[in-house]
């Protein structure tokens, strides 16, 4: 007989792309979850059975123990305060919410019921970022670059909500890396000049430079951009006194003065499961605001520089 413990019974919030590129594959193969419903206004799911809302789910199949919700930022927090309230744990992709003060609310409710909250940072879990956390612990950093640059009509298409307010348009994949800069330098950074390229057409930026810098003085100089084609750049380049680090494919690759590192294989989501089920079974929560915090003071204290119109 097994001694695992009984699968969590998890029902998926809104069913699109990483909905279905990532949390049902990666629930179907876990030992520790169980896919038993979904919650969605338009999606056809073959395996589970599919409600409208929340109490509708909750309803039908009380012994769901908890909820990942997967629909645009601007909606989450609502489903995520009604799971609590329910007596459910939750898991939010990312962003986690439009405000900072929403998750903080969000982790007070989590504390209050003994249920677990987890702020996803999916691009944490990249192999090559803890490698580089501890690599970088016994360095001195000197400056950091980030260039995050990819195709929206590529990566985004027919995705509305990115451009409306709390889509946040380019810091939707913007913020991973800041998720990854923040897990890397220890203490709070704070944003300087920040430029905000936004489309006459869009409310939304669609290219961003921002200048951080961390307590130290350390500088961090950021380049998000929608507009790229051809070969897309998902990177992070630090400079230590002992060495240049980069961060590549995301977080996924390590190289050092330009030498490849050799990482463990890593999957994103897979670690994203097994830390929510860890959670769950402490008793606790993890959710971590500084990404979004900084995203938030760069359209607060960015300069708006209207470019043409973009048709994606
Ligand atoms: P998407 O393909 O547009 O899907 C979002 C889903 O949310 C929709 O299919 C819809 O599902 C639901 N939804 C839409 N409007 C809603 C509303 N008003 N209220 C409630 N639910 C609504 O978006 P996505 O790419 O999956 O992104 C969703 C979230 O995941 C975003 O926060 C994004 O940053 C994050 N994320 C995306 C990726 C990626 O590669 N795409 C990677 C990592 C994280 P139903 O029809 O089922 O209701």
């Amino acid at each position: 007989m097994s001694n695992a413990p009984p699968k969590v019974n998890v029902a998926i919030v809104g069913v699109g792309k990483i909905a279905r590129d990532q949390h049902m594959p990666v629930i179907a193969a876990s030992p520790q979850f169980e896919l038993v419903a979904c919650v969605s206004q338009q999606a056809a799911v073959e395996s589970v059975p599919v409600y409208r809302d929340l109490p509708t789910l909750f309803r039908a199949c009380p012994q769901v123990q908890a909820v990942a919700l997967c629909m645009p930022p601007q909606h989450r927090n609502r489903y995520a305060t009604e799971a609590l309230q329910a007596g459910r744990h939750v898991l939010l992709e990312k962003p986690p919410d439009v405000s900072v003060e929403g998750v903080t609310e969000l982790r007070s409710q989590a504390t209050a019921r003994s249920l677990t909250l987890f702020a996803t940072w999916h691009s944490r879990f990249a192999a090559g970022v803890e490698p580089a956390r501890r690599w970088l612990t016994e360095r001195k950093i000197r400056a950091v670059r980030v260039m995050w640059r990819e195709d929206v009509r590529q990566w985004h298409p027919n995705q509305e909500w990115i451009w409306e307010p709390g889509g946040l348009g380019v810091f939707d994949p913007g913020i991973n890396a800041l998720s990854i800069v923040t897990r890397l330098l220890p203490g709070p950074l704070s944003v300087g000049d920040a430029e905000l390229y936004t489309p006459a057409n869009k409310r939304m930026p669609i290219a961003a430079r921002l200048h951080l810098s961390d307590t130290d003085g350390v500088k961090i100089d950021v380049d998000f951009d929608w507009r790229q084609t051809g070969p897309q750049s998902w990177d992070i380049e630090i400079d230590t006194d002992r060495g240049t680090l980069r961060l590549s494919h995301g977080g996924a690759r390590m190289q050092v003065d330009g030498n490849e590192v050799s990482v463990a294989k890593r999957h994103e989501y897979s670690g994203i499961y097994r830390h929510f089920a860890d959670l769950i079974s402490r008793g606790s929560s993890d959710a971590d605001v500084e990404p979004l915090r900084l995203v938030i003071a760069a359209f607060a204290q960015g300069r708006r520089i209207a470019v043409g119109s973009f048709d994606d």
